[in-house]
């Protein structure tokens, strides 16, 4: 091999991410007309999930054209009141798929498919799987048009690359070389954690925020932190994009100690169901009370997330009585390898009497690795096999009706069953409640409620107070553009409000002289909205119905005449 050809090779193993994959450079272009700049990156931290793709940024505004990130075919469309709104899935010959999410709508031929098959299964919710002949597709072609369905938080295009596996990829490492940053990760908190029993930093057992000194270069450091036993730090980091003020995720952070790699995590992809693994991941109990992410750089137990791709010890330093002065480091980066330092000077200092970390033992011992049952009076709570993290000692306090279970701040994996004994209401009583959660700083919301006999139960991942309540309001309904008896001639839509005060609107339905209408339901705004372009009515007089319920079943209905000439 000569020389030019051995750095080729070199140089395509350097740009090649480390899990060995081989992807496909500038085979996916954007998928809007306008410079790509980013509210939200590949991997961070989000609520219960990692981000999986990117958010472009649409100029605060919907409808611009989103075009095939590059050829292939529709092989799936959803459309749902929250997640991603109208989705859209494109797969790729060689295997991969590009996913465009919160649109407003799509282009005609796909949006006549849709609405044939709204109609046809009378939903505004679908789900279809489109054959590869349906709905082929070549690069840079106008697929939809961007918008803000969904839980969208404001007007941006929400685009995913996928692997043949369905697993999501950081959306650069196919390219996108002209979304720029040149500025490093911002650190703006460092924190050590004791994790032994017998651990301390600077005296404390558990966790505590270190102060960040910045030297001349801008790399940081601490003061030499005196500590025994495990521990471990987590870092509190966002990266901002050139162009674009949001605070997104960064890329990759590392660890050394003494030079060695000790821990890294990478965010080159990851998979659907084990995204719920973040909670493992960020301090649980410090973004449940401070409502700020704490970026953990050691793996516990019970902690299988991909994203890391090094991990010697679980990023754990330990400390002995004899050991050496001993120099850990922190390397944060973003994609384009823009890195923040941070070195944190290690001294053994072992002490008698530090007060360990450890939990208050109650009644309630819930093992990780196995299901619990715990049962007084009236309520009963299962707690499936892995849904802690760690073996827990739960606070529970039950009284008549309502339960306190432990607490918000301790993470669950999965979900736990609470049942409520209600043979002490009527049947007819019985049809009104539904169990709420209640919060801590006060109010209350419904918690998807099944009823079987005499019992009440519900499925929750979240700690907290559960408690029964009634609801016998009927949702509202009311219009919002037109009158009862109205020429509607020119209008191109038909908008009513519809809301449920107590447990929300579980489903509706709407018709014209006794026919379905597909009219679509945006949660955000409390908004029903017929499009008179789907072409449905032709008479010139017509009787609108409108049938809301709630979720414990209270119905109402909504009626009026609107006119149109044809
Ligand atoms: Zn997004």
């Amino acid at each position: 091999m000569n020389l030019k050809m051995f750095l080729y090779l070199f140089a395509i193993s350097l740009s090649l991410p480390s899990f060995g994959q081989d992807v496909p450079q500038d085979y996916f272009k954007s998928p809007l007309d306008i410079p790509l700049l980013l509210s939200g990156t590949f991997g961070e931290l989000r609520s219960n999930h990692f981000h999986a793709g990117m958010d472009i940024k649409t100029k605060g505004t919907t409808g611009l054209s989103v075009h095939a990130s590059a050829e292939g075919y529709v092989g799936r469309i959803k459309i749902q009141h929250g997640g991603y709104g109208k989705a859209l899935y494109i797969y790729h010959p060689n295997g991969y798929q590009s996913v465009y999410a919160h649109l407003d709508n799509f282009s005609p031929e796909i949006e006549k498919l849709v609405k044939e098959q709204q109609y046809q299964k009378e939903s505004y919710e679908i789900e279809l799987f489109p054959e590869e002949s349906d709905l082929k597709v070549s690069q840079g072609e106008t697929i939809a048009y961007s918008g803000n369905s969904g839980s969208s938080g404001g007007p941006h295009l929400h685009f995913e690359i996928r692997d043949y596996q369905s697993k999501p990829m950081n959306p650069f490492l196919f390219g996108f070389e002209e979304i720029e940053d040149s500025q490093k990760p911002n650190v703006f908190a460092l924190h050590s954690y004791a994790i032994g029993e017998d651990s301390h930093v600077n005296g404390s057992s558990g966790r505590k925020q270190l102060k960040l000194i910045q030297k001349n270069n801008g790399d940081f450091m601490t003061e030499t932190i005196k500590v025994h036993g495990d521990i471990g730090f987590g870092i509190e980091v966002t990266d901002r994009l050139d162009l674009s003020y949001n605070k997104n995720g960064v890329y990759s952070i590392k660890t050394k100690l003494n030079g060695r790699p000790i821990f890294e995590n990478t965010f080159d992809k990851f998979s659907f169901y084990e995204t719920r693994y973040i909670n493992r991941l960020i301090d649980f109990e410090f973004y449940k009370t401070e409502k700020r992410k704490i970026h953990k750089l050691f793996v516990e137990p019970n902690n299988p997330l991909s994203v890391y791709t090094d991990a010697y010890n679980r990023g754990v330093v330990n400390v002995f009585k004899d050991s050496l002065n001993q120099q850990f480091e922190i390397e944060v980066s973003d994609y384009k390898g823009n890195t923040q330092s941070i070195t944190i000077p290690i001294e053994s200092d072992y002490r008698e009497g530090i007060e360990p970390n450890t939990q208050k033992e109650t009644e309630y011992l819930a093992k990780s690795d196995a299901a619990s049952v715990f049962e007084e009076g009236k309520i009963d709570i299962y707690i499936p096999k892995n849904a802690l993290y760690e073996d827990t000692y739960l606070d529970i306090k039950i009284e008549g009706l309502t339960v306190d279970l432990h607490t918000y701040t301790t993470p669950l994996h999965k979900s736990v069953t609470i049942g409520f004994d209600v043979s002490q209401y009527s049947p007819e009583d019985q049809t009104k409640l539904y169990i709420a959660q209640v919060n801590p700083w006060g109010g209350q919301y419904y918690v998807s409620t099944y009823k079987k006999k005499d019992r009440l139960t519900t499925r929750t991942n979240q700690f907290g107070s559960y408690a029964l309540f009634e609801d016998s309001t009927p949702p509202s309904i009311k219009p919002k553009n037109f009158k009862d008896k109205q020429w509607v001639s020119n209008f191109r839509y038909l908008e009513l409000e519809i809301t449920d005060e107590e447990t929300g609107i579980d489903s509706y339905r709407a018709t014209v002289n006794g026919k379905f209408i597909l009219m679509e339901y945006d949660y955000k705004t409390n908004t029903l909205i017929y499009d008179f372009n789907d072409d449905k009515i032709s008479n010139t007089k017509n009787e609108l119905k409108v049938v809301v319920t709630d979720k414990v079943g209270n119905t109402s209905i909504f009626e009026a005449e609107f006119s149109r000439k044809n």
